[in-house]
């Protein structure tokens, strides 16, 4: 690195990444490793490093054998399969090949890097592991090995602008605690998040349902990287309407509530203000759902539901490890009791019930696999684990969909490069992680994000350091 002093210091690098979550800690690490020297500049302060991966249980879905946290293989084909079909068949067909050829590799590095595992939920059919520590032990981690080799970190210094000259990227303006910065560099990886904690982004592009929603992740993702490649020509691609979120708790805090997500709805039934249920809960894996359940929270129910239980669902040893209230959950030994403490009708959330218990099935209830042990008659249906709710005292918490992250963002290549509006690649810039159009649309495979940036910022990383040979 070198360094100019003047009116707006200026330091040069080969590459600067732009964010420090996965996907630019990632990136950083990996062009460092290939012997570039590499700024990462982050908008937050310290203690508010590592973007919404910090507030992630940060499971990861990868291809694997069977081994000691999931008793059952994942292959490439069924990654792929899941990739496509949970996008109703619009993801990118060459981003999930460079995700599903490249997480192994990935999860290895990260292992090898010091990610100690553990088993993922249990009821997701075996595909992913957590790391012990959670996505603030990975953040803390990768920050260590990050400066560990030589990797320059500038907290509070948000890139505000793309340098370009003759058409290739040049560097960017960032804004430090000691003022304007530029940084020269013939590599940029933005890594910056995409654009779920802006007010006026969510209102303007997700609807006016997505603008008082909870905000589960990072406070600075507010779509600067987006914004700043589109400045310079590049071309926005994936669903801007389209956007990730979990079923929480309602009393979770408004802004960073982290993980206060329920991953066990399935195990009951899911109703709205005024007792009905409207979605089938069984439709396939919670992993699978819990997403587009959200967003019909969201967006259908007014932002308010509630998941109701009974003890052969709460009793179960697994059904906690899937549920993170904030609070302790409102329990009735009748279900009209449980109308009053919830607010709801009580007449008609027990007609609800009644309903409900007499449309239920015979069958072996199975939550490791679709058992088909379903309703007939109710409307709608709950086409698997369809369990009655009729033992006491029951169970219900209050939620609502909180957003975690956006799906639009920038059209970007099997090679992370940032794609211009003329169809070819930017010289120079790259882009990894939330701010990636095209993979995700309308619905998502849980524990995907977090790979997806430790993908693509390793090829971003590898593919920015390169940029010193001008290819
Ligand atoms: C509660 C919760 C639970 C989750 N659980 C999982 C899970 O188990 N598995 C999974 O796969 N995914 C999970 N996710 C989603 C996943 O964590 C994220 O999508 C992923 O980690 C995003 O990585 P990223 O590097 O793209 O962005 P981030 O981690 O958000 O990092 C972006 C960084 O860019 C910085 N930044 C923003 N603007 C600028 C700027 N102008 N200049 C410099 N820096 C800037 C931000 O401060 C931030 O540090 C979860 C998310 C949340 C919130």
């Amino acid at each position: 690195m070198t360094a100019e002093h003047g009116p707006t210091d200026a330091f040069h690098f080969d590459v600067a990444a732009v964010g420090g979550g996965i996907a630019g800690l990632a990136a950083a690490i990996t062009a460092a490793g290939e012997g570039a020297s590499a700024v990462l500049l982050e908008k937050a302060p310290r203690a508010e490093r590592g973007g919404n991966t910090r507030f992630a249980d940060a499971q990861v879905r990868f291809p694997h054998d069977a081994d000691q946290y999931c008793d059952r293989a994942y292959t490439p084909e069924e990654f792929r399969r899941d990739l496509i079909r949970i996008s109703g068949g619009r993801a990118s067909p060459d981003l999930v090949d460079a995700l599903v050829g490249r997480a192994a590799e990935t999860v290895d590095w990260l292992t090898a890097l010091g990610v100690e595992w553990e088993s993922g939920y249990p009821h997701t059919a075996g595909y992913r592991r957590t790391p012990v520590a959670g996505g603030q032990g990975l953040v803390d981690l990768l920050f260590r090995r990050a400066e560990g080799i030589g990797v320059a970190v500038s907290y509070e210094t948000p890139a505000r602008e793309l340098l370009v000259d003759g058409g290739r990227i040049a560097g960017l303006r960032a804004v430090s605690p000691e003022g304007p910065v530029e940084v020269r560099s013939p590599a940029v990886v933005l890594a910056s998040g995409g654009f779920q904690a802006s007010r006026e982004m969510r209102a303007a592009h997700l609807g006016p349902t997505a603008e008082e929603v909870v905000l589960r992740g990072s406070r600075h993702d507010t779509g600067d990287g987006i914004a700043i490649a589109l400045a310079v020509g590049a071309r926005p691609a994936g669903q801007w309407d389209g956007y990730h979120a979990a079923v929480i708790d309602a009393r979770s805090l408004p802004v960073e509530c982290g993980v206060t997500a329920l991953y066990n709805f399935q195990m009951g039934i899911i109703v709205d203000a005024q007792g009905q249920r409207f979605l089938d809960e069984g439709e396939d894996f919670r992993d699978h759902t819990y997403v587009k359940f959200a967003r019909a929270i969201i967006e259908r129910a007014g932002g308010k539901a509630f998941c109701i239980f009974d003890q052969q669902a709460y009793s179960r040893p697994e059904f906690q490890r899937g549920w993170r209230p904030v609070g302790p959950p409102l329990m009735s030994d009748t279900i009209e009791g449980l109308a009053g403490a919830l607010g709801l009708p009580p007449r008609s959330l027990a007609e609800t019930v009644r309903r409900f218990n007499t449309a239920v099935q015979p069958g072996e209830l199975d939550f490791d696999r679709l058992d088909g042990k379903s309703t007939r008659g109710a409307s709608p249906p709950k086409s698997n684990w369809a369990l009655p709710v009729e033992a006491p005292p029951f169970v219900a918490l209050p939620v609502t969909g909180g957003i975690t992250f956006t799906f639009g963002g920038l059209k970007v290549d099997r090679e992370a490069r940032v794609i211009h509006e003329s169809g070819k690649p930017i010289p120079g810039l790259f882009a990894a992680g939330e701010l990636m159009g095209e993979l995700f649309y309308d619905n998502y495979p849980g524990a995907t994000s977090v790979i997806r940036g430790a993908v693509f910022g390793r090829i971003a990383g590898r593919n920015a350091a390169r940029m010193r040979q001008r290819p």
